[in-house]
C-alpha cells in the first residue's frame, strides 16, 4: 500500500500508541476524580495540555481540549457569536474554508447573523485588504483557516491578524491543516482562537484542541460540568489526550527535517508528472503552500475514474476534501480559485507523509503516466 491521503488522516505514530497504552488500561482514572487513580489522571491531562501549548507557543490555560477539528471550529465560531451577538452579528470567513466552518456559519445565517465568505484569487488565497473592507460597526468574529485541506495553500494569517487587531475585532484561525507540517506560533499570527485536531498528525482520531487567547470572550457550546476551564464539558479524553500531545510534541520536534523531505519528494513528483503528461495543472502550485500537499488536475478524464485505478494498484490519494468525497459537486474550494468544473472533475489531491518512500513516488509516478493514457483514450470529455 501506497498511502498519500495524508490530509484525510494519518497513521498513529508508534511512540504515540506507547505512551497511550497505560491510559487504555491501568490508569483509566476520571481526571475529576479526588483519589490517586483520577489525581494521576489530572496529572498526565495538565502535563498534554502543557506539551500542546508549547508547540503553538500559547499558554497551558490557553488550551482546551475538544474531540478534533470540528467540534473546535464550532466551538470557537458558535461560542463568540452566541456572546458577542449584542454587540454585532456579522462574520466574516472565506468561500475556502472546511465545512466545519461553512456549515457553522450557514447554521448562524439561519439564526440571523450575516455572513461574508470571502473570494480568493486563482492561487486560492484570501485577500487581506478584502477582509479590511468588509469590517463593519456590526463585526464581531473573522475566521479564516491557516492552510486549505485540498490545495495545501496557506493563507496571509498574520496580515489577518495585524487587521483584526487593529480592528479588536475577534480572530480565529482552523490551523488543523497546518499544525504538524510549518511551523505555527500563536503570537505570530494575532489569532484569539485556533483550531487543532490529532489525526492529522499522527495523534489519534476524536480529539483535539482549540487554543483560547487570554481574554478572548468565549462561551462554552458544549455545557455540562466544569471541565477545561469552564469552555468545554464532558469527561476529558485521557488515552486520546495524551497520545495528541505526544503526536504533536514528536511532530513539532521533526518538522524541519520532514517537511525538507517531504517538499523534495513533492518537487520531483510535481515536475515529472508536469513534463511527462501533457493537460495537468497544479492548484495554488504558484502560493504558499504547506510541503505535503499536491492538488493535481488531469484534464479530459475523471478524478474518480482515476482513484479507482490507483486503488488497484494499492494507491491511496483523494479527489478532494475527504469529507465531501461522494458527493456529485466539484470541489468548492476550486470553484472559488476559477478552475472550470470540467477540469475540477479531473482532479486528485495527493498528500504525503513522513514515511512516503522515493521509490514509493518513483511507483506512482509510473502508475499516474499508465493510468492517465489509459482513460483519455476511452475518454468522452476531449471533444468536451
Ligand atoms: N478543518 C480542516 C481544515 C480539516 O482538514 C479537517 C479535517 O479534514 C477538519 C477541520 C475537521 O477535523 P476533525 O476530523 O478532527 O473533526
Amino acid at each position: 500500500m501506497i498511502y498519500l491521503d495524508h490530509n484525510a488522516t494519518t497513521c498513529l505514530h508508534p511512540e504515540v500508541f506507547r505512551v497511550m497504552e497505560p491510559f487504555l488500561k491501568e490508569q483509566f482514572g476520571n481526571a475529576s476524580s479526588s483519589y490517586r487513580l483520577g489525581r494521576e489522571a489530572k496529572i498526565a491531562l495538565e502535563n498534554s495540555r502543557k506539551e500542546v501549548a508549547e508547540c503553538i507557543g500559547a499558554k497551558s490555560h490557553e488550551i482546551i481540549f475538544t474531540s478534533g477539528g470540528t467540534e473546535s471550529d464550532n466551538c470557537a465560531i458558535r461560542g463568540i457569536a452566541r456572546n458577542l451577538r449584542a454587540k454585532g452579528n456579522h462574520i466574516i470567513t472565506s468561500r475556502i474554508e472546511h465545512h466545519a466552518v461553512l456549515k457553522t456559519c450557514e447554521d448562524l445565517e439561519k439564526e440571523g447573523f450575516r455572513v461574508t465568505y470571502l473570494p480568493v484569487n486563482a492561487q486560492g488565497q484570501v485577500d487581506p485588504d478584502d477582509v479590511r473592507r468588509h469590517i463593519g460597526q456590526e463585526t464581531i468574529l473573522i475566521s479564516i483557516m491557516f492552510a486549505n485541506n485540498e490545495t495545501g495553500v496557506i493563507q496571509p494569517v498574520p496580515e489577518i491578524g495585524a487587521i483584526a487587531g487593529e480592528e479588536e475585532i475577534v480572530f480565529h484561525t482552523d490551523a488543523v491543516q497546518a499544525v504538524g507540517k510549518i511551523p505555527v506560533h500563536v503570537d505570530t499570527l494575532g489569532v484569539n482562537l485556533l483550531s487543532i485536531s490529532g489525526h492529522k498528525c499522527h495523534g489519534p482520531k476524536g480529539v483535539g484542541a482549540l487554543y483560547v487567547r487570554e481574554g478572548t470572550p468565549l462561551v462554552p457550546v458544549v455545557t455540562g460540568g466544569h471541565h477545561e476551564h469552564h469552555l468545554r464539558a464532558g469527561t476529558e479524553n485521557v488515552p486520546g489526550i495524551v497520545g495528541f500531545a505526544a503526536a504533536l510534541s514528536i511532530a513539532t520536534r521533526d518538522l524541519r527535517t520532514v517537511s525538507q523531505k517531504i517538499s523534495q519528494l513533492r518537487q520531483r513528483f510535481e515536475a515529472t508528472i508536469m513534463s511527462k503528461i501533457d493537460g495537468v495543472q497544479v492548484n495554488g502550485m504558484n502560493a504558499p503552500r504547506v510541503p505535503n500537499t499536491s492538488n493535481m488536475s488531469f484534464h479530459f478524464v475523471e478524478g474518480e475514474s482515476i482513484l479507482l485505478h490507483l486503488d488497484l494498484k494499492g494507491i491511496y490519494a483523494s479527489t478532494g476534501s475527504a469529507c465531501s468525497t461522494g458527493l456529485p459537486e466539484p470541489s468548492h474550494v476550486l470553484m472559488a480559485m476559477g478552475v472550470p468544473a470540467r477540469i475540477a472533475q479531473g482532479t486528485i489531491r495527493f498528500s504525503l507523509g513522513k514515511d512516503n518512500t522515493d521509490d514509493e513516488i518513483e511507483f506512482v509516478m509510473e502508475s499516474l503516466m499508465e493510468i492517465i493514457a489509459k482513460l483519455r483514450e476511452i475518454s468522452s470529455l476531449k471533444e468536451a
